[in-house]
């Protein structure tokens, strides 16, 4: 009965209606018979027509009138129609109204079969081309959103924005609810929420453990999740009731650079009726990603690229030409606002002596530790610089000289107390060693080589004051 052809008989002429109608019925029709323009009406209310056979003379209303309504109303239903000789004229203008084809009375059974079938093929190949005509109109838009995202994406250097921008766009092509995209914290080994649409961050982990909850598995197993159903899914039986989604459907992909995870991306809750995901959401999902990846490892290198310019690669602190560039800042909005600005300056005690008793990499291992030290015990707005050989610097906006002593006098006491452990032939050892410092603070109108001499010249003193102890500019 699902794929049997109907077709409804409109013709007051009963006798020929009913014949039709058996004719139809032999050739595996389902045919039905209307013999008033009425009953033709009250027909196509209860059921759909493939096809509809219609007779212009009917006794309660004109027949191109009829189909004038009926082809307005149903567009996916063929019309032929049914006329006498005499009416010609009027069959013409009413294939003008769209009806398919006619036949003229009196007429041939096989002729009136052969109209049928040619009436029926020609409104399948029009339903079969709408529906790839939709299709092929979908998978324009879903293309044209996969290029602007091509294009976006190369244009964002902040992470941030960039994960944004790539779950707006996934939820647009996927037609979904809600998407959310998670990167690996190389630290921690966490997955951690870089953004979410359509979902409230409370509702979402910030942070997963690779291997936990179905983003943490899908990282772990570096492999594309589709689920169409969670609850017909073996693989999430024992999934905490409470973390499931909406829908029961959904899709997660990883983010790889080659075999490497990176992060993953989730789409959920899909809005067209079925809710399901399928392969072709793999696809373009797959498809984001790629690309995706691919800027998140551009932002990367840019990001590595710029630290490396203004870093100190054995200490990890900021570099000599960094300092220089702050400084000269720092002095301008100290100039500008008022504020108080001063500067440390360290320097370890005997350490070619360090070097050469216990060789070069022990003293490599010293000053890690000794900048470690000092990283720990500044601001978050303090500037921790290597300047030079065992020479650091530290920039102190907004802070007095007596402020910035209680500092440094901090890190002298931390460094002289600390151990440190050095390695010797295979042996571990632990060294103990101790700095000088020197602290100034910027008066207006001083000059930056001015600033940086006072300060040098009072770690001086405390060199020959003894080393192992800290002096202000006086
Ligand atoms: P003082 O107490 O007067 O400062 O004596 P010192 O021995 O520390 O003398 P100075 O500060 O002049 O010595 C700096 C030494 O630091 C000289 C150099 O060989 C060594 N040095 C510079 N850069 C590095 C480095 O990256 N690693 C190591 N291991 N040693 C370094
Ligand atoms: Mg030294």
């Amino acid at each position: 009965m699902e794929n049997m052809k109907s077709i409804l008989i409109v013709d007051d002429d009963k006798l020929l209606s009913d014949s039709l109608k058996l004719v139809l019925a032999e050739e595996g029709y389902h045919a039905v018979v209307a013999h008033s323009g009425e009953a033709a009406v009250e027909a196509a209310k209860k059921e759909g027509f493939n096809v509809m056979v219609l007779d212009l003379m009917l006794p309660d209303m004109s027949g191109i009138e009829l189909l004038r309504m009926f082809n307005k109303k149903y567009p996916e239903t063929g019309f032929i129609i049914c006329t006498g000789f005499a009416s010609l004229p009027t069959a013409i203008e009413a294939l003008k109204a769209a009806a398919y084809d006619y036949i003229i009375k009196p007429f041939n059974v096989d002729h009136f079969k052969l109209v049928i079938e040619r009436c029926i093929n020609k409104q399948e190949l029009i339903a079969n081309n709408k529906y790839l005509f939709e299709r092929l109109e979908r998978e324009k838009y879903k293309l044209e959103i996969i290029l602007d995202v091509y294009n976006e994406i190369a244009a964002i250097y902040d992470l941030d924005d960039l994960a944004d921008m790539v779950t707006g766009k996934a939820v647009q092509l996927l037609e979904a609810e809600k998407a959310s995209l998670m990167l690996i914290d190389d630290e921690s080994k966490e997955l951690v929420l870089k953004s979410a649409k359509g979902l409230g961050k409370e509702k979402v982990s910030l942070r997963t453990k690779v291997g936990e909850l179905i983003s943490g598995w899908v990282a772990q197993q570096g492999e594309v999740l589709l689920v169409r159903d969670i609850d017909e899914d073996p693989r999430f039986r024992s999934y905490p009731k409470n973390k499931r989604y909406k829908t029961r459907s959904f899709i997660s992909v990883p983010l790889k650079v080659e075999k490497k995870v990176i992060g993953v991306l989730n789409v959920t809750d899909k809005l067209s009726a079925a809710k399901i995901f399928n392969e072709e959401d793999i696809r373009y999902l797959s498809l984001i990603a790629y690309h995706t990846v691919a800027q998140i490892e551009n932002i990367r290198l840019c990001e590595r690229l710029a630290s490396i310019a203004v870093t100190d690669p054995l200490t990890g602190m900021f570099n000599h030409r960094y300092f220089q560039e702050q400084i000269s800042l720092e002095i301008m909005r100290s100039q500008r606002y008022g504020h108080t600005l001063s500067l440390i300056m360290f320097d370890i005690d005997h350490f070619k002596e360090i070097n050469d008793k216990n060789g070069h990499l022990a003293g490599d291992r010293v000053l890690k530790q000794a900048a470690n030290i000092m990283r720990d015990n500044i601001r978050h707005v303090d500037i921790l610089c290597r300047y030079g050989g065992d020479e650091f610097v530290i920039i102190l906006p907004n802070t007095d000289m007596e402020g910035s002593l209680v500092v440094a006098e901090k890190i002298r006491k931390t460094v002289e107390e600390q151990e440190i452990k050095i390695e010797e032939e295979g042996k571990e050892k632990s060294l103990k060693v101790t700095v000088s410092g020197g602290v100034a603070g910027y008066r207006d109108g001083l000059s930056k080589a001015d600033f940086l001499n006072r300060v040098d010249a009072t770690l001086y003193k405390s060199k020959v004051g003894g080393r192992n102890m800290v002096t202000g500019y006086k």
